[in-house]
């Protein structure tokens, strides 16, 4: 791990004393000071005025009881959280994770991202995450309807469009959204369109929401090839994870030229030097909720489905990592690295350990961090309340284009900042530093709070 400036170091050292037991949060700080030495060198009024401290202190922590009912008609029982981090530049906004390996450490980093890539995108959104240890794997309809209702007859009493504004994210879909709106409906008897995000077309929703992250994540390497006078013409891609993500992203590569020559979910992978098929992807992926085996048997000859080994074996002039945190360690990283790929962007969110990431700068890989290649998401839910607001609703092109320049504009003010601050090319250092500026000077300008 990269040493911390002293006076970071204090800040990091507090934050572990008081968070006993949260390792990804931890990494997800320590990820961010580990930037900021120049920024503290130049401002002090940083750490005077306990900004960053603050910063790594929730504005408010939510921790609340799920009881509901399976099919057997047996109690189950699952814990709920939302984590308000802060709302210095607009409501807490950031999604909701239902997955079994969600505790107060994952969604705690989760929220802590959330403010930099929020901050990032220029919009006017806070951050928070939210979620539960909930696993929706196997679960009825009827089971997820009532989970949801049960999670939202408690939370919707922090919610509102101008105070805390949830959206999805792993186990979390246009359906747990639809049952989630319709109990804060029912309970609040509002029709306050603006207070989810990721909402169905016909009730308040925005097109373009469900392709915005991996289609942004696209738009963002395709500025990084620009730089470059490159462009996906040629270049093979592996792309890991199988939700929204995942699929959309190569949707995106191939409209653009790419070729995603494997994919994976938790099962296994596959490998289809021909490109993945796409039609069929998503039939197995969003209709029969199948797994990689079965991608390659339907494809007949030609894709190779292997299980219990990694994808990132397989040789690629491009990585993006769509699944979750730490998927690429060290051992990863030394495989992209030792067959030749030049880029690496975070589809998911932190899927890259520090140690990847170092092997990366070692090696000169380029490496695009989460919070801002991934920021299309949030950033296409800002557009979303937008529309919300002024009761409107744009075409797919118009928020497609909207999404692009929005992309183009994280990716520039990634690399003047990190020229600004002497380092050019690294986008880790320019969207933790751009990031911080933002959300602390208005920090700073709100007082004490
Ligand atoms: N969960 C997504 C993310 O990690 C989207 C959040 C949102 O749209 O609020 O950025």
């Amino acid at each position: 791990m990269t040493e911390l400036h002293q006076q970071l170091q204090h800040i990091y050292d507090e934050v572990a004393h008081r968070n006993p037991g949260e390792a990804e949060f931890h990494q997800a700080v320590y990820e961010v000071l580990s930037s900021l030495g120049p920024v503290v060198e130049k401002h002090s009024d940083y750490v005077d005025s306990a900004v960053i401290r603050r910063l790594c202190e929730p504005e408010r922590q939510i921790i609340f009881r799920v009881p509901w009912i399976d099919d057997n008609g047996v109690v189950q029982l699952n814990r709920g959280f939302r984590v308000e981090f802060n709302s210095a530049l607009g409501p807490f906004k950031g999604g909701l994770r239902f997955h079994p390996s969600v505790y107060l450490g994952i969604v705690k980093f989760l929220g802590f991202e959330q403010i930099f890539k929020n901050s990032l995108t220029g919009m006017p959104i806070g951050g928070g995450k939210g979620g539960s240890d909930f696993d929706p794997k196997g679960r009825s309809d009827g089971e997820i309807m009532r989970f949801c209702q049960s999670f939202m007859t408690e939370l919707y009493r922090h919610l509102g469009e101008y105070t805390d504004v949830p959206a999805g994210d792993t186990g979390v879909g246009m359906r747990e959204i639809g049952y989630m709106f319709g109990q804060y409906k029912r309970i609040t008897n509002r029709y306050e369109s603006g207070v989810f995000t990721g909402k169905g077309m016909t009730w308040g929703g925005s097109q373009v929401r469900t392709e915005a992250t991996g289609y942004g994540t696209v738009f963002f390497i395709n500025e990084i090839l620009k730089a470059s006078d490159d462009t996906f013409e040629g270049k093979d891609v592996v792309v890991s994870g199988s939700g929204n993500v995942a699929i959309y992203a190569i949707e995106k590569i191939h409209e653009l030229g790419g070729t995603v020559v494997a994919c994976s979910d938790s099962s296994g992978y596959v490998v289809d030097e021909k490109g993945i098929d796409l039609a069929l992807l998503k039939e197995v992926k969003e209709v029969r909720r199948g797994r990689m085996s079965d991608y390659a048997e339907l494809r007949g000859g030609g894709a190779t489905s292997v299980e219990g080994a990694s994808v990132w074996e397989v040789p690629c002039d491009i990585a993006i990592p769509c699944a979750t945190q730490n998927e690429i360690n060290g051992d990863e990283a030394a495989a992209l690295i030792r067959n030749g790929c030049k880029v690496v962007a975070e589809g998911a969110n932190m899927p890259c350990s520090p140690n990847a990431i170092k092997q990366f700068s070692d090696a000169g890989v380029i490496f695009a961090p989460g919070k801002a290649a991934n920021a299309g998401g949030v950033a296409t839910s800002a557009l979303e309340m937008q529309q919300n607001a002024s009761r409107d609703s744009w075409t797919f092109a118009d928020t497609e284009l909207r999404l692009e320049q929005i992309m183009r504009r994280i990716h520039n003010r990634c690399l003047v900042t990190a020229d600004e601050y002497g380092q050019p090319g690294n986008y880790v250092a320019g969207a933790n530093i751009a990031g911080f500026i933002r959300v602390a000077d208005a920090m700073l300008a709100l007082g004490l709070v």
